[in-house]
């Protein structure tokens, strides 16, 4: 029978007096933030060459953070290998031979939003001057290796969602 002189317990929102403040051993660690990678860097060959650009740089942010690995291109559609495209001074993007390919990127840069959500990452490391991913210059349409400030397709639409966005070089520093 109970007495009526036993202590409430505690409320389960809060842990009961005396309780250990952190886990106990073999719990599992603080989850480490989520960085949205683009693949290509992470040694995926998903470039349009079927190529890969591994960065040890980037691979090595796996210790501080959950690197989540993304290739914008192809989760629009697009085929590996593909033609090169570029982004246009219209906002278009174009394959050397005139074929536009502007809703797959859009496909893709959608994608990539949606996985920042779901994985919550606030921060991305992009791959550099890509018309899809290149977070701070871009090649300018021409098809000549002319560099111009400016964001790929999927790094202005990652920014637009309130992500800080660097590339490998940003990474990898001087
Ligand atoms: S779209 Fe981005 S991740 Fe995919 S190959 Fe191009 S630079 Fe790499």
């Amino acid at each position: 029978m109970p007495t009526g002189s036993e202590p409430e317990p505690a409320p389960l929102s809060q842990p009961p007096p005396g309780a250990p403040t952190v886990g106990p051993p073999g719990a599992a660690p603080p989850a480490r933030p989520a960085l949205l990678v683009s693949a290509c860097l992470l040694g995926v060959r998903c470039n349009h060459r079927g190529e890969a650009s591994p960065s040890p740089a980037v691979a090595a942010l796996a210790g501080r953070y959950r690197l989540v690995a993304v290739c914008p291109e192809t989760l629009g559609g697009l085929p590996t290998p593909r033609p090169a495209a570029e982004l246009q001074a219209d906002g278009a993007v174009r394959t050397a031979d005139g074929a536009v390919v502007t809703q797959a990127y859009r496909r893709g840069a959608e994608a990539a939003v949606a996985l920042a959500r779901a994985v919550g990452a606030t921060e991305a490391v992009l791959k550099a001057r890509s018309p899809s991913c290149g977070p701070h210059a871009v090649y300018d349409g021409t098809f000549s290796r002319t560099v111009v400030a400016g964001r790929g397709v999927t790094a202005a639409a990652l920014a637009d969602a309130g992500l800080a966005l660097r590339d490998e070089e940003d990474v990898a520093g001087p």
